[in-house]
């Protein structure tokens, strides 16, 4: 086991909260030069504060590609290389299928699932030069679909099944591909529920149970990309203990 990052370069997407900002800090933490990617610039500069190695804030809007482009330009132009792409951006706005906006179902493909994809996209002549890592933030709801999720649960399933295309293609070439795919994290997501009844579900089974905190993730993300090179951690489900 290795978990030593120095030398190493990240770009995390959606890095302004939750599990990308403690994923962000804990490969700063690790030795990795960061880019910290996301459209809220105050919560990345107080990030960069934080870090305990250089963390560069990139203005990111994942769902626009030139955006995503631009970030991995900066990224690159600023460090040199790119090692790490740990593709986390994401929305959930959950509820049920009948009757929904669905200009809520274009944020979350093309968030989650299409912003995801240009990333790699941008990402993969630097990763493939590097020999680096693919870090897909999928969630067991890429693995189960429920109820009221639908679309979300079609975007990580949409991820799942990228990220395993995409291995087939580069694992020979060096590139790893690891998908995470977390359970319940105490995060800003929930809050961005417009139907109030399912926001309201999903507050109170968070309240129901010991969630996981979004370093608890972020630990996992710098076991697998701190392997030595000839290990791929492809995969990696971690839920609460108490979420059934
Ligand atoms: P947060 O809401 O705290 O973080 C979401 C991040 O995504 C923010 O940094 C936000 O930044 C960013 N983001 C949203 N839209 C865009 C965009 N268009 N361009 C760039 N960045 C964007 O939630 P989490 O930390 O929980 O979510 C992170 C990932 O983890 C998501 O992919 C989510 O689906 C996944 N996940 C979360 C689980 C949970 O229980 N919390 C469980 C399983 C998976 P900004 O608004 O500043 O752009």
């Amino acid at each position: 086991m290795n978990h030593d990052l120095a030398g190493k370069v990240a770009l995390v997407t959606g890095a302004s909260s939750g599990i990308g900002a403690a994923t962000a800090l804990a490969l700063s933490a690790g030795g990795a030069r960061v880019a910290a990617g996301a459209r809220r610039a105050d919560r990345l500069k107080a990030l960069a504060d934080q870090a305990r190695g250089e963390l560069l804030p990139l203005d990111l809007d994942v769902t626009d590609q030139e955006s995503v482009r631009a970030a991995v330009a900066a990224t690159v132009g600023h460090f040199g290389r790119l090692d790490v792409l740990v593709n986390n951006a994401g929305v959930m706005l959950s509820g049920p299928i009948e009757g929904a906006d669905t200009s809520e179902w274009v944020r979350m493909v093309e968030t989650n699932l299409l912003g995801s994809m240009y990333a790699v996209h941008a990402a993969l002549p630097h990763l493939l030069a590097s020999k680096g890592t693919v870090v897909q933030v999928s969630s067991t709801s890429g693995r189960i679909a429920s109820a009221g999720g639908g679309v979300y649960s079609a975007t990580k399933f949409g991820v799942t099944g990228f990220a395993e295309s995409l291995r087939q293609e580069v694992t020979t070439r060096g590139v790893r591909v690891v998908v995470v795919e977390p359970g319940f994290v105490a995060t800003e997501l929930i809050g961005h529920i417009t139907d109030p009844a399912r926001r309201a579900a999903a507050r109170e089974m968070g309240e129901a149970m010991r969630t996981l905190q979004p370093e608890d993730i972020a630990e996992a993300v710098v076991y697998a990309v701190g392997q030595p090179p000839h290990v791929a951690v492809n995969e990696l489900l971690i839920r609460p203990t108490d979420q059934t």
